[in-house]
């Protein structure tokens, strides 16, 4: 029963994040699989709720406890949603109307902690699919069942094997918006714009609020180990772009302003034509992507180096190489968004 145990906690693992106290080895291993999906958006999707309730209102001093999607100091997997501090036992709520109970854990799935449920959200005729992870489901719910903003989900779980640290983690909430499979996550960013307390939603994600001026490109970026106390500037933000027949993949520094907020001018670019520097033109296409680095190069946890210390945006891949070279020598396919000089 324990090597049972085992062997669907690993399988779990493939799943789901888990602070899991193993440190990877990087060199190779990286995955081509789409695991993100880059909602490039910064519309109001919904005003969602806290998923914590204190006498009925949500509770916005429930604190983000990981903030980064990709980036983690443990474990060999990146992070696939957002983690709040919530304690055992405390009720999880529903954080909008309009949803369906669409799939619940199975008993052996809660008894490993890996107890979940998924909500399909009607909102303004968009679907949504947000799963609440780490929880008991509530007894009385079943596929189908109508959900409202005010209705518990489930209670938050307990670590089954507490004296045992290398199994199970903390009591926490796990909050994830999945796609219809179930296979890929997608930022929180949209349902929290308007709440303040959580940074207008950017404490949900590592990098948010994508937006262009001109040929500036923004881009907020930051990390958190408590979004609510303290909000932690990263090391350095790269931006990767390529100039296509004209210059191959260079990589440029994105410049922090205020409120962790990193841009980029794609009108400074020059590229070399029979060997002179020419500035990039009017109509021209650039393509890029962003790396931000949570820690300096060499940086120790527990005196390992913290290999994978990153974060793309726009994300995608289960575990992302960061620099152009090492894509190309996994032979994974660089994902990346092109802007058009103006
Ligand atoms: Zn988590």
């Amino acid at each position: 029963m324990k090597r049972l145990r085992t062997i669907l906690l690993l399988l779990s693992l493939a799943i789901f994040c888990v602070p899991y106290p193993a440190y990877a080895n990087h060199s190779g291993g990286y995955s081509d699989t789409v695991k993100f999906e880059e909602e490039y958006s910064t519309e109001e999707f919904a005003k969602a709720e806290s998923p914590r309730r204190v006498n009925g209102a949500s509770d916005w001093t429930l604190g983000v406890t990981s903030k980064g999607q990709q980036v983690r100091t443990t474990g060999t997997r990146p992070h696939w949603g957002t983690d709040f501090g919530m304690s055992l036992g405390q009720t999880v709520y529903s954080i909008m109307g309009g949803g369906t109970v669409y799939d619940i854990a199975s008993k052996s799935q809660v008894d490993i902690q890996l107890g979940y449920v998924t909500v399909k959200y009607n909102v303004k005729g968009k679907i949504y699919y947000i799963s609440y992870l780490h929880i008991t489901p509530d007894s009385s719910l079943k596929k189908g069942d109508s959900i409202t903003v005010s209705d518990p989900i489930g209670t938050i779980h307990k670590d089954p094997w507490p004296t045992d640290d290398k199994k199970g983690y903390p009591p926490h909430l796990h909050m994830h918006r999945v796609d219809e499979k179930r296979v890929k996550s997608i930022k929180l960013y949209n349902f929290y714009i308007w709440q303040a307390k959580w940074n207008y939603g950017n404490d949900l994600d590592y990098f948010t609020n994508p937006s262009t001026t001109g040929n500036t490109f923004s881009i907020t970026g930051y990390s958190c180990n408590n979004c609510v106390s303290s909000r932690d500037k990263l090391n350095n933000v790269d931006i990767w772009y390529q100039v296509p027949g004209k210059l191959g993949w260079t990589k440029g520094a994105m410049t922090f302003t205020s409120n962790n907020r990193y841009t980029f001018d794609f009108g400074s670019i020059k590229y070399k034509e029979n060997g002179v520097n020419v500035s990039i033109a009017k109509g021209m296409n650039v393509q890029f992507y962003v790396v931000g680095y949570r820690y300096k190069p060499g940086y120790k946890e527990k005196n390992k180096v913290i290999v994978y210390r990153h974060s793309l945006w726009p994300q995608k891949y289960e575990h992302a190489p960061d620099t152009p070279a090492i894509f190309q020598k996994e032979k994974i396919t660089i994902e990346y968004r092109t802007h058009t000089i103006k």
